[in-house]
């Protein structure tokens, strides 16, 4: 979502003629996260070491909402996250102003209800993968989480605008296109809870798959995260349809594999649901023997997570076999119920962490070894010597290969070697 919202920033600072600098900035922009203590602490550091340069720090993002006063007090100008009117339009307003120039619409904005979409001139791409955001706001209210708070209004670009957006990535050399939201399974809806979403004419997210997989020149298409009810028949009907163009990964946040944990969490899916999906998941995007890669998230010493509740997230992690799980410390945010119940002790935490830092290693490994002498196809990213590349297969796994070719080339390769650290391929046929 951050690296989303930066391009969107970007295309603004360009519509008014200004262009990046490493060396004599006349404004920085410093894109804040908060979604944990550590996030919000180096965003503070961030905005502190802006201020250095001496000159105008610009701060927006969701530490604008979670510590407006710091934002305020360390930066110059604040664009507060919060507020009916999209962020991206309350930033090309206070641009304006800086500039001293007349207000202007940022972007294109057909709706109220629906997203700015960045059109406008961009550079031309650095990286093979480029984030879009389709989807913006959630009023799930997880106990932990502290974005309901901050992105209170739920907004979804449209089709139309999605597509619009996304050629435009392409024709600047993007390959991949990865759909970013605060909550993408709410895409089309005005609510993120299911029981009350009743918008049948909505524009939904299998749609939305369909029609971006259709733009000429786009390699790689990947949806970055769902959860449970999110994860339809329909959905992975059209990720099979599409499947030369939608890789067969999906990232489904497990959070805690314990019953009573999910429930204080007040997360909208059982444990039983998450295995369902998972079940149905494989079942529908295993290729050639091969099942998809899974990747999560996964919350260690929740308040009221005991030792057995802990138990059962090992025990669920060891069944689904994810390729990656991102770990983390629970983390206290202010003003959410989870930071009012009594915590953990931190080396507990910090244990739990450390085993299941140590069982991801075990599942990629796992995972990546059904990988071996499987064709892939592999999209070249990071040159690390002379024809020594780096890059990733549509299943996600990073991929070490030695071959001709410049970035963003796919490369057609079998898979030789497997270990804790990589995954070795040579190529068979370059096939772009
Ligand atoms: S679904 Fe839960 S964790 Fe995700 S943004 Fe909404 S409240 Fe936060």
């Amino acid at each position: 979502m951050n690296h989303a919202e930066q391009r969107e920033m970007e295309s603004v600072l360009r519509s008014r003629g200004l262009t990046p600098s490493t060396q004599s900035p006349d404004i920085e922009v410093v894109h804040t996260c908060s979604v944990t203590g550590q996030a919000a602490a180096k965003s503070r550091n961030a905005i502190r070491r802006a201020k250095k340069n001496g000159k105008t720090v610009f701060v927006t993002g969701c530490f604008t909402g979670t510590d407006p006063d710091v934002a305020q007090e360390l930066g110059d100008v604040m664009v507060k996250q919060e507020g009916d009117v999209p962020m991206i339009e309350r930033f090309a307003q206070a641009v304006d102003t800086f500039l001293d120039r007349p207000q202007e619409t940022a972007m294109q904005r057909t709706e109220t209800v629906s997203l700015p979409i960045a059109t406008l001139p961009s550079t031309k791409a650095n990286h093979v993968r480029a984030e879009l955001r389709i989807q913006d706001g959630c009023d799930a209210h997880c106990t932990f989480c502290i974005i309901p708070k901050i992105r209170t209004t739920l907004r979804s670009k449209s089709i139309q605008d999605v597509v619009t957006e996304a050629t435009r990535l392409v024709e600047l050399g993007h390959q991949e296109i990865v759909f970013t939201g605060v909550f993408i399974g709410a895409y089309g809806h005005e609510t993120a809870l299911r029981r009350k979403q009743h918008t049948p004419e909505a524009e939904h997210l299998a749609d939305l798959l369909d029609a971006v997989a259709q733009i000429d020149g786009l390699q790689r298409l990947r949806i970055s995260s769902m959860e449970p009810g999110d994860v339809t028949p329909c959905l992975l009907d059209a990720m099979v349809a599409n499947q030369s163009v939608v890789v067969p990964h999906l990232h489904l946040p497990l959070q805690s594999g314990s019953e009573a944990v999910l429930r204080k969490m007040n997360r909208q899916y059982s444990i039983g649901d998450y295995r369902e999906m998972i079940a149905l998941t494989k079942e529908r995007l295993t290729i050639d023997g091969l099942p998809p890669a899974i990747t999560t998230d996964i919350i260690c010493g929740f308040p009221t997570e005991t030792d057995a509740d802990f138990q059962e997230t090992l025990v669920v992690a060891n069944e689904v076999g994810y390729l990656h799980m991102h770990v983390f410390p629970y983390s206290v945010r202010t003003g959410t119920a989870a930071a009012r119940w009594n915590q953990l002790q931190p080396h507990v935490v910090r244990e739990r962490v450390n085993q299941l830092i140590e069982l991801d290693e075990v599942l990629s490994l796992s995972y990546r070894k059904q990988l071996m002498g499987k064709h892939v196809k592999v999209m070249l990213e990071q040159e690390l010597e002379d024809g020594l590349w780096k890059g990733r297969c549509e299943h996600y796994a990073e991929m070490t290969l030695r071959t001709g070719g410049k970035k963003g080339d796919i490369i057609e390769a079998k898979v030789t070697e497997v270990t804790q650290e990589s995954t070795f391929a040579i190529p068979t046929l370059q096939i772009l």
